[in-house]
């Protein structure tokens, strides 16, 4: 099994350290040895109490130690070997044929590692000839769990980016590609996050942070500190999300652009600031400050949770809830739907917690709005506008900004400006039918004699009571169905 020399292997150092055995172990494998030696020892006469639990417990507190680490099924029982294998992907030594310096291998694949240079792209067949075709899987394994690199999207050679290896200055074509990704949208709701790292981040800190958040959908153009990533699949077109590291200010910024009422926005910020509290919690004591501002009032900011907490945590804390806005019960309703903490794993995040969430607060806000509608005009003008400010307090425009979700609770005078006849109609059919059944009242209680008369009276009153009833309904299903079909479309 070849491995790679140490650092400052020469070439006769490269030869003797080439031959050390591979330090790592399939977890089976390891098992079967123990069980193997088990039965030896019990042979001879020495049984070991609890032998099911020993493996588990000792990689434990090897693990604890920092003497292995272990990903996916694989433990790499030589912290130090496993370091130097992976070295040469992260320097920048170049060997006397000016290519990368692999720790002294030349490897045939030389397409391969002119891509590796020039792009900062990986690709897993020469991790194959650098490693061993058995070995290889086990350590790209380990690069994607410790966020070392991420899969380039749609690469025909299944090219793994390894942002360490790039320029820290953002490309030109950053700031172009953030416009027209805006403009090709046209997105209503912007939410940033700022987090001020007052020391500085410890190398590779900002760069796993960005392998992880790239999976989260088409990353272009990224770079050592950076990227833009916007909706795939089915979130095409409906999120994009900017990730920006200052070294200049320690500041990193995150910047995602939605549709105000849809809840992608809300769940891509969500899953950054996940992946960023667990890397936090892999740097304890690390300082981090980040702020959430306010979509609607930019400079009111809201702490943000840095520490680890179960899925479905709220991020910000509802006695940090900007005060500026409007319904503040609302809002906080809003903002515990929609940012939470989000599980996550090397292959997916579990953010559907999320989204029902999301879309049970819109359907609330929607059905508050609704029996407002059956109650008095004093109480629609209250509940109506209380859904409108939590959106206006979201949403950063002002002018067609509201949500789908939300735009059948508008307050009450824009919905029946459309329809001011039926006000009008309605009230002279009342009053009608209330002067017609008094008019009966007055023939009853002077028993007149002529039931011809006071019947017309009492049938044209009834009629018109009956006509005022399907007003009522008519009104009724214009007022609150309607907005319920809309939220339902709209979640
Ligand atoms: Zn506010």
């Amino acid at each position: 099994m070849e491995v790679s020399p140490p650092l400052d292997g020469t070439p006769c150092n490269f030869r003797r350290k080439a031959k050390r055995r591979t330090r790592g172990i399939t977890r089976a494998d390891l098992e079967e040895k123990w069980q193997a030696k088990v039965a030896e020892l019990s042979g001879a006469g020495t049984p070991v109490a609890a032998p099911e639990a020993a493996i588990s417990g000792a990689i434990l507190i090897r693990k604890w130690e920092g003497g292995l680490v272990e990903y996916g099924n694989y433990v790499f029982l030589d912290v130090e070997w496993f370091a130097t294998v992976l070295d040469p992907l992260f320097s920048h030594r170049r060997d006397s044929y000016g290519d990368i310096d692999l720790g002294g291998i030349r490897v045939t694949n030389i397409a391969s590692l002119r891509r590796l240079d020039n792009e900062h792209v990986f690709e897993p067949q020469l991790a194959e000839e650098l490693w061993s075709r058995e070995l290889a899987p086990h350590l790209l394994l380990a690069l994607k769990s410790a966020g070392l690199t991420f899969p380039l999207p749609n690469d025909p050679n299944g090219g793994l980016v390894i942002l360490l290896r790039m320029d820290t200055k953002s490309p030109p074509e950053y700031s172009i590609r953030r416009e027209e990704a805006n403009q090709a949208r046209k997105y209503d709701l912007t939410l940033t996050v700022a987090c001020w790292f007052s020391l500085g981040v410890p190398p590779g800190f900002v760069e796993r942070l960005l392998a992880r958040c790239c999976r989260l959908g088409v990353p272009y153009p990224f770079w050592r500190y950076g990227a833009l990533v916007v909706g795939n699949g089915a979130e095409e077109g409906l999120f994009s999300l900017s990730l920006d590291y200052s070294e200049h200010d320690n500041m990193l910024k995150v910047e995602v652009l939605g549709g105000g009422g849809e809840v992608h926005a809300w769940a891509a910020l969500s899953k950054v600031l996940s992946v960023m509290i667990k890397m936090l919690s892999e740097f304890p004591g690390l300082p981090c400050e980040p702020i959430f501002f306010c979509p609607q009032h930019k400079t009111k900011g809201m702490p943000v949770r840095t520490t680890d907490a179960p899925a479905g945590s709220g991020l910000v804390e509802e006695s940090y809830f900007c005060p500026l806005c409007q319904d503040r019960k609302a809002g906080i309703d809003l903002l515990a739907a929609a940012l939470q903490v989000v599980g996550f794993s090397d292959e997916e995040f579990f953010d559907e917690p999320l989204r029902r969430e999301f879309a049970e607060n819109a359907e609330r806000v929607t059905r508050q709005g609704c029996a407002s509608q059956h109650g008095s005009d004093s109480e629609v003008g209250y509940l109506a506008p209380h859904a409108v400010g939590t959106m206006q307090a979201m949403n950063r425009s002002t002018q067609t900004g509201l949500p789908r979700s939300y735009e059948g609770l508008r307050p009450r005078h824009d919905v029946v400006s459309g329809t001011p006849w039926y006000q009008d109609v309605k009230t002279f059919v009342g009053a009608a039918s209330v002067a017609c059944l008094t008019v009966f009242g007055v023939f009853a209680s002077k028993e007149d004699e002529d039931p011809r008369l006071w019947g017309v009276f009492l049938g044209v009153g009834m009629t018109l009571l009956g006509v005022e009833f399907l007003l009522i309904a008519r009104e009724h299903k214009l007022l609150c169905c309607k907005p319920r079909e809309d939220a339902a479309s709209a979640v």
